[in-house]
């Protein structure tokens, strides 16, 4: 006999609620995989994934959602591929993508979550949200220490609290224990439920060490003079964006190019060996995406142009 899935907690109800619900997650990394994998076996209606980078073999130790032999394959077909086989009901989209000004339209939904590594990206997505009045849920995890806090249209935005040099994201931290990824995550993943069912009595920035055990909620406030509170939306408007970014995870250098991936796959395999994904091809140490993507391993910026250079060409 085959049992039927069983219901959360929450009530029948609110089962229903969720099942009418769309979340767009953006990173399927450490924070967003888990994440990812709540929302499925939670039987959220639909679920759609964004992510611009690949597994690799040292996400394996916090991001439980991939397996060895999924490395190499963009994080979003792997996930979606794993969770169908959690909860078939699901209606999951993965766009291998950079999310940025020309393709923000992707995050219409009725709740955003955050799962990026970076303040460009969560810049761009509380513009958004601010804008089209959709509620998102900011998350980071670094070494010991976690944040999460809801972002609702009526309340106070990313940018009362945050600025560009507030260096949350910066490259250089001691990495992240894998037990604050799982427990940031679920603090999100429950705020998201609260959201959805419009069950939120307040938002807080919650503040997380999980190495001290504790557990703190800052009061924040809208800041006087917020530009973006005033409707001034940069980041939408390509401002900010820059033609090459260092991912902090896997220390790989992106530029945005306008390659096309089927005459470069020809100039490269001259050269030498070039292996195929359902997102793209690998050359040495290149990762050529179908969007026109290059993801560089370099030691720093200088190296990854003149790679860029070398075999792409301008
Ligand atoms: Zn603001």
């Amino acid at each position: 006999m085959r049992y039927s899935r069983q219901e959360l907690y929450l009530g029948k109800e609110s089962q229903e609620v969720l099942k009418k619900k769309h979340v767009v997650l953006v990173g399927v990394g450490a924070l967003g995989s888990v994440a990812a994998e709540l929302l499925t076996r939670a039987g959220i209606g639909k679920l759609t994934l964004i992510d611009r980078d690949v597994v690799e073999l040292h996400n394996l130790q916090r991001q439980s959602l991939y397996e060895e032999k999924d490395e190499g394959e963009a994080k979003v077909l792997a996930a979606k591929k794993h969770l169908e086989r959690i909860n078939k009901e699901v209606q999951i989209t993965a766009k291998v993508e950079d999310i940025t000004h020309e393709n923000v339209e992707l995050l219409k939904s009725d709740l955003i979550l955050d799962g990026t590594d970076n303040l460009v990206t969560r810049f761009l997505i509380n513009e958004y949200s601010k804008k089209n009045k959709i509620p998102w849920i900011y998350a980071a995890a670094v070494s010991d220490k976690g944040y999460v806090k809801i972002y609702l249209p009526e309340t106070d935005c990313f940018q009362c609290t945050f600025t560009e040099t507030t260096g949350l994201d910066s490259c250089d931290t001691a990495g992240v224990l894998n037990t604050l990824t799982h427990t940031v995550a679920s603090i999100q993943v429950t705020e998201a439920f609260k959201v959805l069912l419009q069950k939120v009595q307040e938002t807080p920035l919650f503040h997380l060490n999980i190495w001290e055990n504790s557990l703190t909620r800052l009061k924040t406030q809208r800041k006087e003079g917020c530009e973006v509170c005033k409707g001034n939306y940069n980041y939408l408007m390509g401002k900010k964006e820059k033609e090459i970014i260092k991912f902090c995870g896997s220390g790989s250098y992106q530029i945005k190019g306008k390659v096309k991936l089927e005459e470069i796959k020809e100039k490269l395999e001259k050269l030498g060996k070039v292996e195929s994904f359902e997102h793209g091809i690998q050359f040495n140490q290149l990762m050529i995406f179908k969007d026109g993507r290059v993801l560089i391993k370099a030691k720093d910026e200088k190296e990854a142009k003149s790679l860029y250079a070398q075999y792409i060409g301008e």
